[in-house]
């Protein structure tokens, strides 16, 4: 029996796991694949408080042993139904059940799941992930040496995908579905130096072209409606993140989009089982966002225990 369960080991979990131990509390994570969440896969993180300049592999690994040498403990296995069960002083005990069937037992719960990549939902999408397709450019990128890859979205992380692409690629085409983008002016004047990277804009993915491997993707311009084939060996799909909660939806609200309804005190309607993290409905997910809800709901589950 735990103190706290903290579903998700993200900077959200990792961050609750931190504070849950420094309360005198323990606290164990379920990770359902590696710790650090999304993060890991930033190759340069440059607006957390304190840090001037890290990688988000760096800094996952830097919060899992700060979280682990306080005592947390972090098991790999993905939590898939939240139950509970009366006891003797009234609170509930819950118990969490994971895909392998394992259970576990706790005082209270963190729901710290984070977000997945969001998919294009186009045709050959599946076929093709690992064989052209991918959602990780640091991971992936350097399967691509020399070759010409194109990065399709508008925000932070397409623009850093290009930015880190275009060191090994022999070009970069950004995708974009606007002409305006989302990610930070800081991203968008550090692409301007490169010379190997060509925006197409106003312009969506329509098709994967290619036999085993990708070989080409076909846009279309909204505004013109022409449509074009791009030659690429590579394509960097970065349109953002969706929740993945509704395993969760029999004790937590989810809005329409699949986050879990909650604010800024992190708590759900009074029992004990909290929310961190990207995985809540807020307006701001970022990494200091994550770490910050991390804390607030830590502190929240352990004054519901005592
Ligand atoms: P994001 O900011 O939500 O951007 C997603 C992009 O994909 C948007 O440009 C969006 O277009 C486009 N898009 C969404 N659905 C699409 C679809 N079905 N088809 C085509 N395009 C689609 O996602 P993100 O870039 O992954 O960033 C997520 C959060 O992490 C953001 O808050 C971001 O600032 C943060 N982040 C921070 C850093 C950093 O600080 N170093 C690095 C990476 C990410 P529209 O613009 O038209 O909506």
């Amino acid at each position: 029996m735990k103190d706290v369960l903290i579903i998700g080991a993200g900077p959200a979990g990792l961050s609750a796991a931190i504070y849950v131990q420094r309360a005198g509390k323990s606290a164990m994570c379920l990770e359902a694949l590696t710790v650090g969440g999304q993060i890991v896969n930033t190759p340069e993180i440059q607006n957390y408080p304190g840090i001037k300049k890290t990688s988000g592999f760096e800094f996952s690994m830097a919060l899992f042993e700060q979280a682990t040498e306080l005592g947390a403990e972090i098991v790999y296995e993905k939590a898939v139904k939240i139950e509970d069960s009366p006891s003797e002083n009234g609170k509930p005990i819950y118990k969490v059940t994971t895909q392998s069937g394992k259970e576990f037992e706790a005082r209270a719960v963190i729901i710290a799941t984070g977000a997945k990549n969001r998919h294009l939902g186009i045709a050959r999408e599946e076929e093709l992930l690992g064989k052209g397709i991918s959602y990780c450019a640091t991971c992936d990128g350097a399967f691509f040496k020399g070759k010409d890859v194109a990065v399709n979205g508008g925000g932070n992380t397409a623009l850093e995908d290009a930015l880190f692409l275009s060191n090994y690629c022999n070009k970069v085409y950004i995708i974009h579905r606007r002409d305006q983008f989302r990610g930070e002016p800081k991203n968008l004047e550090a692409l301007k130096d490169k010379e190997n990277i060509e925006y197409v804009l106003d312009s969506t993915v329509e098709e994967l072209k290619g036999d085993k491997a990708l070989e080409a993707v076909v846009v279309k311009n909204k505004l013109t409606q022409e449509t074009k084939e791009i030659p690429v060996s590579g394509l960097f799909i970065a349109i953002g993140q969706e929740p993945d909660n509704n395993d969760f939806s029999s004790v937590a609200e989810l809005d329409d989009k699949g986050y879990i309804i909650s604010d800024e005190s992190c708590t759900l309607s009074g029992n004990g089982i909290f929310v961190a993290g990207d995985c809540r409905t807020k307006k701001v997910r970022q990494l200091t966002t994550a770490a910050s809800d991390g804390a607030v709901a830590a502190l929240a589950a352990c004054e519901y225990i005592a």
